[in-house]
């Protein structure tokens, strides 16, 4: 049985656990959790990857998997190893959901080609960032910058799993190899700010994990920069002066692979009070010194601080 030490299950309304059980294959699904990881069968692991290594087996109704690279885990943990999200949060997002999915089996995955038409025509729909739109006017206000990279475009009416349209920031992510992975959405107000939705940034549906992918806020140099969050890369490049891609999260920045051609890597991590961004920066160092890489890293001095909120 796996541990529940360590992730902060005392912290839990007895409530939300309870409500949770027996639900969590639509819980998890409804929290962005792709359906194909939610078989009993095994298969590729959605946190580190692989072929084999994983096992969704719901025990007791609890949302329980194995994997023999990440460990095992409930739901909950899951869910915070997916989303780099803190115990509280995910107990949040489980207890907004949990009333509202039926128990039971998931519903039929999408194909890989419907995930691709999904994406080609939201990205179609997008155009780029043009000064005093709400994407102009978010990242102007949030890191000071007025070009805005081709990969980053402005969404006029984007739906949400809340119901509702809402203009959004689209970001594109890539492989190393500069195949399309993924959107990635952030919703906003006309007036560029964050919009009130339940959740303000998520990916759409990818047909493949989205390990290694970054979105590429400039060209890949020699010397390139890796952060977290669009906004943190954005801020780091100009303060560094060198270009700054963003994973868009602590345990894609963990997984990310430079493209061919660098060298040396400059990794702006975040200062987070529970030293999530901390342990992923110096992970993926130790990962890229191993494979030869010259690598730094810059951290905020001040806790609960990214690169964009330190300003310039
Ligand atoms: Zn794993």
């Amino acid at each position: 049985m796996p541990s529940r030490k360590g992730y902060g299950m005392q912290q839990l309304k007895p409530r939300t656990a309870d409500e949770a059980v027996g639900r969590w294959p639509g819980i998890l699904q409804a929290l962005g959790v792709d359906p194909r990881y939610l078989g009993k069968k095994h298969g590729p692991c959605p946190i580190c990857g692989g072929r084999d290594r994983y096992r969704f087996d719901d025990k007791e109704g609890r949302g329980t998997w194995f994997c023999s690279h990440c460990g095992s885990g409930d739901g909950f943990k899951l869910l915070q190893s997916l989303h780099g999200w803190n115990f509280s949060q995910a107990a949040k997002e489980v207890d907004r959901v949990a009333r509202i999915v039926p128990a039971g089996a998931v519903t039929q995955e999408r194909t890989e080609e419907n995930k691709l038409q999904a994406l080609r025509e939201t990205w179609g729909d997008s155009r780029p960032v043009t000064r005093g739109d709400p994407v102009w006017k978010y990242l102007t206000d949030r890191v000071g910058i007025d070009r805005v990279p081709p990969d980053i475009r402005f969404h006029p009416a984007l739906k949400h799993s809340d119901g509702g349209r809402h203009p959004a920031m689209l970001a594109r992510m890539c492989y190393p190899d500069g195949t399309g992975a993924s959107l990635h959405r952030t919703y906003l107000t006309k007036d560029g700010r964050k919009a009130s939705v339940s959740q303000v940034k998520k990916f759409m549906a990818a047909p493949k994990p989205l390990n290694s992918a970054a979105v590429r806020l400039g060209a890949g140099e020699i010397f390139l920069g890796i952060a977290e969050g669009i906004e943190t890369a954005l801020a780091a490049a100009l303060r560094f002066s060198v270009p700054v891609w963003a994973a868009t999260n602590a345990v894609l920045l963990e997984a990310w692979t430079p493209p061919i051609g660098v060298e040396r890597v400059l990794i702006a991590g975040d200062n987070d009070a529970s030293f999530t961004g901390q342990a992923a920066a110096f992970s993926l160092a130790r990962r890229l010194v191993h494979d030869g890489y010259a690598v730094e890293i810059q951290i905020p001095e001040t806790e609960g601080k990214d690169w964009a909120d330190a300003g310039l």
